[in-house]
């Protein structure tokens, strides 16, 4: 393989994938199963699947970052097997990060999360997924997060959960509204209430309230599996935390690296494996390590997948369509610094103490359950350290997150330009979008070299 570092089309993945030897191939493999578990595979296997995006997009042509590509493409089949295996698959809503660890305490059990096939539209670039969920109620100014709707209507996407938790309360109100139009579909959910934060110095009964959550979650599991053995649950956190932990170390090296050392694109789909491991968290630990490794290496041979004098930028609430976020690095710009309402999944969870608590007092630290200062504090942090010269906000048309509080984000931040991208619907990427971000592009490089 090229050791030169740099982004590459799909054509070019398939020449990198065609010169693999057969023992790498071989040397990948999901559920630890070498017969059918093998995931690296060539994109036009993804391709003839569905998702066409991919003949638009550019990837990090490293072999962790293909690795990572074809780990994350293949869920579905994944999810499919696991259930075909004997497994029990659990849908876990709306908390983005701390239920599935709890359930990742249990033996052969597998978390996901349905909300997340919200890009899949756009990698497909397609509305299958979007106009039933519009027909059976979600309108069109709703959260793209709505293709959940669709893909349960469909029931093609994942296999029917054994289970499936959703949030509520201090919950996003366009997947809550998702969630109830699941409910109306037949489904039967296990609503979790989720308190509203108000300031770091919240009540301590909230804690409590959210630990009796989690205990109801483990109840019901241990009613499912008929295995009782809470003490795994401090093991599985402590796995969870050299993942978050690991994720940290690479998000760390972006940020101080002179030249970017890994995409946008590829940075947000490792802090989304925070989340649930894409259905095999061991692998993707795996996966993780070794992004780590080629991230370091890059970083001390001072090489990197962008040009040098690229703008290092803040990227806030993540991008339901993952062009954009090639786009701005053809424009010039670099992401150094992210907000995708997940830092709950991002933070260390205490291991001396009760595991139900420790997990509680983790996800008060969630960035949607708070005020908008509580949310954007660490990009607030990078804009005092200088390190940030301009902000990229993208906002999903009607999305609850989004109406107030893009203004206020601008507004806190405004020691640096900002820029907001509504994003459209698949394939809706227009000109005017494009020179848009090449114009802010064109800005802060003139306030970056002056
Ligand atoms: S509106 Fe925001 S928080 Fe709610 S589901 Fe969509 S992206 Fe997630």
């Amino acid at each position: 393989m090229n050791n030169i570092p740099g982004k590459i089309t799909m054509s070019e993945w398939s020449e990198i994938f065609n010169s693999l030897p057969e023992k790498i191939i071989e040397r990948y493999c999901y559920y630890n199963n070498n017969e059918w578990g093998r995931y690296l595979q060539p994109p036009a296997t993804f391709f003839v699947y569905g998702a066409r995006e991919l003949k638009r997009l550019k990837f990090d042509n490293s072999l962790a970052a293909l690795r990572m590509w074809g780990f994350v493409f293949n869920e579905s089949e994944r999810l499919f097997r696991a259930k075909q295996s004997g497994k029990k698959v659990i849908a876990t809503c709306g908390d983005l990060g701390t239920v599935p660890v709890i359930i990742m305490g249990f033996p052969d059990c597998i978390p996901f999360y349905p909300e997340c096939i919200w890009w899949t539209p756009f990698f497909n670039e397609s509305n299958v997924l979007l106009e039933p969920a519009h027909q059976l109620g979600a309108p069109e100014a709703a959260c793209f997060s709505k293709a959940a709707l669709g893909a349960f209507y469909k029931r093609a996407y994942f296999p029917k959960p054994d289970l499936i938790f959703a949030s509520t309360g201090a919950s996003c109100d366009d997947y809550s509204c998702v969630l109830q139009l699941i409910e109306g579909l037949g489904y039967e959910i296990e609503w979790l209430e989720i308190p509203y934060r108000r300031g770091f110095d919240y009540p301590e009964r909230f804690v409590k309230y959210l630990t009796n959550e989690y205990e109801r979650v483990y109840k019901k599991m241990k009613n499912l599996t008929n295995f009782d053995k809470p003490e795994q649950l401090a093991e599985t956190i402590k796995k969870i935390n050299r993942l978050r932990l690991r994720v940290e170390e690479i998000k760390a090296l972006v940020y101080n690296a002179d030249i970017s050392p890994l995409p946008a694109l590829e940075l947000m789909v490792i802090e989304f494996g925070n989340l649930y491991g894409y259905a095999d968290i061991d692998e993707w630990l795996d996966i993780v390590d070794m992004i780590y490794e080629t991230v370091k290496q890059r970083v001390a041979a001072h090489q990197g997948v962008l040009s040098p004098d690229a703008v290092p930028v803040a990227w806030i609430t993540p991008s339901a369509d993952p062009y954009l976020l090639n786009l701005i690095e053809d424009y010039g710009m670099r992401v150094v610094e992210t907000e995708y309402v997940i830092n709950q999944a991002l933070v260390k969870i205490e291991e001396a103490i009760e595991p139900f608590t420790a997990l509680a007092k983790s996800f008060m630290k969630a960035s949607l359950i708070g005020s908008t200062r509580e949310r954007i504090a660490r990009i607030q942090k990078a804009v005092a350290a200088g390190r940030i010269k301009g902000i990229i906000i993208t906002n999903m048309l009607g999305a609850s997150h989004c109406a107030m509080e893009t203004g206020l984000i601008g507004y806190y931040l405004r020691d640096v330009p900002s820029i907001t991208i509504d994003v459209p619907a698949p394939s809706g990427i227009t000109e005017q979008i494009k020179n848009r971000l090449m114009a802010f592009a064109e800005t802060l490089r003139q306030g970056y070299y002056e």
